[in-house]
């Protein structure tokens, strides 16, 4: 498809080209001629108004010269119009070809992605609607179900449908985001954004006995109070979910003339070092987590936060000594100028 594309956008240039080159080549050929068969009249008239001091035979024969001359002259012209446009012409496929590449570019890699996205979503989607499937086809299948089997076949239906349910949730905020890039920036409270998202992860970190600490100093940022929320939200779950159980995670600031670095620090599994640029990733799952049956996801929390991290330019990175290491992800907001 882009192959036929390049092909096509590649002629059109290449025809606009040729045109541009036929209109100046036949407007310079003819003004060279004419300018050539100016001169070759202006020869004839003055040599032909003057018979008494000049031979005709020899002003004949000055006439002949001169008129081979001319036609040399206008044939030389010619030939190097043609090769001029030639060589144009040539270059000028080459660079269109080149030209007509660079366009497409963006939009072919944009229409990977794409194909990528939903081939990644596809099989996400697939794979808890092809379990739930047949648990359900042995269970109809056995005279002997119970009532205690039945439950807990639904039990498990219910814990399948959550995960699609909050894969659906991620996919859709995905999508918005691409939708609309532009977000209403307010001045906010650091100390309100931490509360609220701490608020938000408090029963997970219970849970796992996972004490939240948090040593932040005061300060006002301009962000999307919603967006960041949900961005350390994530930070916050993650760091929870990859952590083993009794143990510490924290929230600092540190501010800096323009900006508040925020850092959400945990004791958990770490990232190894190749693995620390692909988690950002959508659909991408370190595969320490794929086997890890506590912790579920889908590879998409990291890719929601790093698009709102970009909205911001909050420059969302992550540190983390490797495997068994802990990990540390910082963003940071810049201070409302004043
Ligand atoms: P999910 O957690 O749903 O798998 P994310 O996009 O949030 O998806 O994270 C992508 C991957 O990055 C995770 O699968 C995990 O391997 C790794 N990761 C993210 N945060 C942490 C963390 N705090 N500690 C260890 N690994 C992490």
């Amino acid at each position: 498809m882009f192959e036929s594309a390049t092909t096509k956008l590649t002629l059109i240039y290449m025809g606009i080209l040729t045109l541009i080159c036929l209109f100046f080549s036949y407007n310079w050929y003819t003004i060279a001629t004419a300018e050539l068969d100016r001169g070759f009249q202006r020869q004839k008239v003055a040599l032909e108004g003057r018979p008494r001091f000049i031979d005709r035979e020899i002003v004949d024969e000055i006439l002949l010269e001169s008129k081979l001359k001319y036609t040399e002259a206008q044939e030389a012209i010619l030939n190097k119009v043609i090769l001029t446009n030639i060589i144009i012409i040539s270059a000028g496929t080459l660079g269109s070809y080149l030209l007509a590449r660079r366009s497409l570019k963006p939009i072919e890699e944009a229409h990977r992605e794409q194909i990528r996205f939903t081939a990644d979503a596809s099989h996400e989607l697939r794979t808890p609607l092809a379990s739930m499937q047949t648990e359900i086809e042995v269970a109809l299948r056995d005279p002997q179900l119970g009532k205690k089997e039945a439950v807990e076949l639904l039990h498990s239906n219910i814990e399948e449908l959550a995960k699609l349910a909050s894969l659906s949730e991620g996919l859709l905020k995905l999508a918005r985001q691409d939708e609309s890039v532009a977000m209403q920036m307010q001045t906010v409270s650091l100390e309100a954004l931490i509360d609220k998202a701490v608020t938000r992860v408090q029963k997970a970190a219970k849970h796992k006995k996972i004490t939240l600490v948090h040593e932040v100093t005061e300060a006002k940022v301009s962000a999307n109070f919603n967006s960041i929320t949900d961005l350390l939200v994530i930070l916050l779950d993650n760091a929870i979910k990859y952590s083993p159980e009794k143990t510490k995670v924290s929230i600092v600031s540190k501010a800096t003339k323009s900006h508040v670095a925020i850092s959400v620090t945990d004791m958990g599994t770490g990232i190894r070092q190749v693995e620390q640029s692909k988690i950002f990733e959508r659909f991408y799952r370190a595969d320490s987590s794929r086997s890890s049956q506590n912790a579920n996801g889908h590879g998409l929390g990291l890719a929601i936060a790093k698009n709102i991290s970009d909205i911001h330019d909050a420059n969302l990175s992550v540190q983390s000594e490797g495997t068994g290491m802990g990990s540390t992800f910082t963003f940071r907001l810049a201070k409302p100028k004043s």
